[in-house]
This record gives structure tokens, sequence and C-alpha cells, in this order.
């Protein structure tokens, strides 16, 4: 283990927190300091666009830890933003004065969500990626408004699902000609604007919004052919950036997000990313690539501790199949791996209009990624055959089986 006595992870929440706890497991007994700007202590935040936005799920369920912090022996430092970074004297500068000293640094600062360009700052217009923005949106929808959703990504797809399952009227606005295309492509996407459309979401797709009707409080979504979407709730989402404005000149390579080789070690040394703010080489892909998906922040969690307290030079690379899982009515999605809209797509073990099914993506001859509708178990099964860097035809095989 190389010489440290003080680590410094900024970013509570999954990132951070599972770091912090792998720390403690890898017997590190030097000082270590978790710092974030909520004042919450870690929180799960999948259940924000289901559970906790349809009211069945308290707040309190979301804690990221069951037992007490006391074990961790963690400075914990909430509700302070860090804003600044000294990589020659190694100090953390938090917002109001107080500098934190390291020796490794460790950083999850996640994303924070993207605004329209003028979005305008009038009421019942809201944006989800805090406990605290869910719980704003959970509190209008008790109102029983019209909802516009803009954005047909994964938060606000299931967003759409939450308020429709409440029953209020919805409608979804997407700027491109199918939901998720550039990710899972148009077939796909095409899939779920029906599981959408069939539930009584209004979809408009390929439309951007022009601008918004209301003065004090929002009452329409205009769109550039010219629709008026009347509503008393809107919620964007429209995708997140990560969060590394406090790391800009430092000296820390930024490129979408924290650059990191494939260990993910960052440009300075004894400096760390994982989770949401992180791109690092995958060497799976043979790609960089920054992933916004739970697994993904835990795995790296892991792997990252090991890589910041390894001798140098020992640090082993992070080789890993991505995977997400969005719950949206009554259908589970779940994805593994890279898929890109120019893969070969192939679609078996059921079908699109059973809502039951699994798409296999290929490249080369290679399973690169599979979207499973309503079929769990089978995703494992893949996911491990995309690590092995299996072909095709197997993957065929598991899915048809
Ligand atoms: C509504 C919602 C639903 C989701 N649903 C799913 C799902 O169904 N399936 C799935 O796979 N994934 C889902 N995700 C994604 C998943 O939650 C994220 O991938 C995960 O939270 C990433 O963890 P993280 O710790 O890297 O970043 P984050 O969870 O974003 O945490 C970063 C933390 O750092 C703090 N921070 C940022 N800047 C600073 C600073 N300068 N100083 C101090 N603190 C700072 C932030 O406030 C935040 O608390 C969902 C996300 C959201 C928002």
């Amino acid at each position: 283990m190389t010489e440290m006595s003080r680590i410094a992870v900024v970013g509570a929440s999954l990132a951070g927190l599972r770091a912090v706890e792998f720390i403690r497991r890898a017997k590190f007994e030097g000082e270590l300091v978790l710092i974030g700007d909520e004042e919450h202590l870690p929180y799960d935040r999948p259940p924000l666009s289901k559970e906790v936005l349809r009211g069945e799920w308290a707040s309190e369920r979301l804690s990221l830890r069951r037992k007490s912090y006391d074990d961790l022996n963690v400075d914990l430092v909430l509700g302070r933003r860090a804003v600044s970074l000294d990589t020659e004297t190694r100090e953390v500068g938090l917002e109001g004065g107080d500098a934190v000293p390291f020796d490794g640094l460790l950083i999850a600062t996640g994303g924070q969500v993207r605004e329209l360009p003028n979005q305008p700052r009038i009421a019942g217009i809201h944006t989800l990626r805090t406990l605290d923005d869910s719980l704003a949106i959970r509190a209008a929808l008790a109102a029983k408004p019209r909802v516009a959703v803009i954005g047909a990504g994964f938060i606000g797809a299931e967003v759409a699902a939450s308020a429709r399952q409440l029953g209020l009227e919805v409608t979804m606005i997407e700027a491109l000609e199918t939901p998720l295309e550039q990710t899972l492509g148009p077939r796909i996407g095409a899939v779920l604007r029906e599981v959408h459309e069939r539930r009584g979401v209004r979809v408009h797709c390929g439309r951007r919004v022009r601008g918004f009707g209301g003065s004090d409080r929002v009452e329409s979504v205009l769109l550039d052919d010219g629709t008026k979407v009347d509503c008393d709730l809107v919620v964007v989402g429209i995708g997140v950036s990560p969060s590394v404005s406090w790391l800009e000149g430092s000296g820390v390579d930024l490129e979408d997000g924290v650059r990191c080789d494939a260990t993910l070690a960052a440009s300075v040394p004894g400096i760390v990313a994982a989770g949401d703010v992180a791109s690092w080489y995958n060497p799976l892909f043979e790609e960089r690539m920054r992933v916004e998906h739970w697994t993904n922040a835990v795995e790296q969690a892991r792997h990252v501790v090991s890589s910041l307290l390894a001798t140098p030079g020992e640090a082993k690379p992070f080789e890993s199949v991505p995977m997400f899982w969005s719950d949206q009515f009554d259908i589970k999605i779940q994805g593994v791996g890279r898929p890109k809209p120019t893969d070969e797509l192939v679609l078996a073990g059921g079908t699109p209009e059973s809502e039951k099914f699994i798409a296999l993506y290929g490249r080369a001859g290679r399973l690169v990624g599979a979207v499973a509708f309503n079929r769990p178990p089978k995703l494992i099964q893949l996911r491990m055959l995309i690590g092995k860097r299996g072909g095709l035809d197997e993957a065929l095989k598991i899915a048809e089986s």
C-alpha cells in the first residue's frame, strides 16, 4: 500500500460514500474526510423519479447507509461546496474559506442537470437530480397538474411514467426523432415511445422547445412546429453535465468530466475519480467513456480505492461492461454494454409487441450490447458474454433459451 495519511473524498453520494467504505475495508487507518454540498446524508437517487415521486416511499428509505457512520471514522463535511483545488499545496478549498489538506484525493462530484437555453425562472418549471428536487415535484403533483416533460431520456421517461401512473395528463417532448435514438437506436426508441403512448402519454418527437407561456407561472410549452402544449407543471430532463467547475485551472485534466487513464487515475498523481464525473479509457471497448449509471458508480468506487492505495505502477485497468436499469410503468428495462445506433440489431427472446424481448447489438460479429424489456435474468449472462468479448451467435442462443 502506498504511504498516505489523509484522504479526502469530494462528493458525498453513491460513489463517494461507497469509496469511503471500501477505503476502510482496505484497512486504511489514516484520516478520512467526506465533503458534500448537500445537507442530507448520502441517499440513493434512482427512487427519486419513481417511488418517491409517486409518493410511495418516504425519503428516510433512501439512506445509502443502514449502519452508523461511526464505524467509518470519517469526518463528514456536509452542506459545504468544494470551490477550488490546489494541486501544489494539496488542498481542497471550501466555500466560505476553509481548506482541507490531503495526500490522496478522490473526486466523486457526479453530474448536474442541464437547463434549456433561456429557461425562464418562473413557477412550475422543475429539474430533477436531488432529493429536494423530487420532493418539490411530488408536492406539485398533488395539485393534479397537467404535466409536460421535456426530454425522453431515462429520467424524463420515468417522470412521465410516474406522473401518468398517478392518473395525470402527461405530454412528453423530445428533440430527437425517437427517444434514446443516439444510444439505443431508432428501433428500440420507437418501442419506448409505443410503451408510453399505449399507456396514455402524449409524445411529441423531433420537436424543439421554442418557449414557454405564462408570466409568473408556467401555462404552456411552445414547440418549434407551432404546437402549444398546455400545462401546469414542466419537468426538464435533458441530461446532466459533469460537476467539474471547481477543478478548472487546478491542473487536473478535464474532458467531458475528469479525464482519467484506464486505472481511473487523474492527470495529477494521487488524484483519482469515480462515478458520473469520471471519463476513463475502458480497454474492453477500446474507447474513452463516461457512464451515468448506478452500477458503474459502485463498481468504480471499489476499483478506484485499489488504484489510489496501490503502489505506483501497480494499479489495474478498470475494464467494465456498463449496466443500467430503468423502471417505466410495469416495464423493467435493463441494458448492458455499449450499444451504438450503427450496430447490427437483432431482436430475440420475444417481441416488442408483447413488451418482453431482448435487443442484441453486434459489431463485427462481437456482442457489444443488450437491452432487455421484462427479461431480467438473461442480462447477467449477456453481460458476462460481453466481458469475454463473446459473439453475437452465442448471445442469440442465450436470449432464445
Ligand atoms: C432521478 C434519478 C434517477 C436515476 N435512476 C437510475 C436508474 O434507474 N438506474 C441507474 O442505473 N441509474 C439511475 N440514476 C443514476 C445514478 O443515480 C447515478 O449514476 C449515481 O447517482 C451516480 O453517483 P455519483 O456518486 O457518481 O454522483 P451523484 O449521485 O451525482 O453525487 C455527486 C454528489 O457530489 C455533490 N457535489 C457536486 N459538486 C460538488 C462540490 N463542488 N463540492 C461538494 N459536493 C459536490 C453533489 O451534490 C452530489 O451529492 C438515476 C439518477 C437520477 C438523478
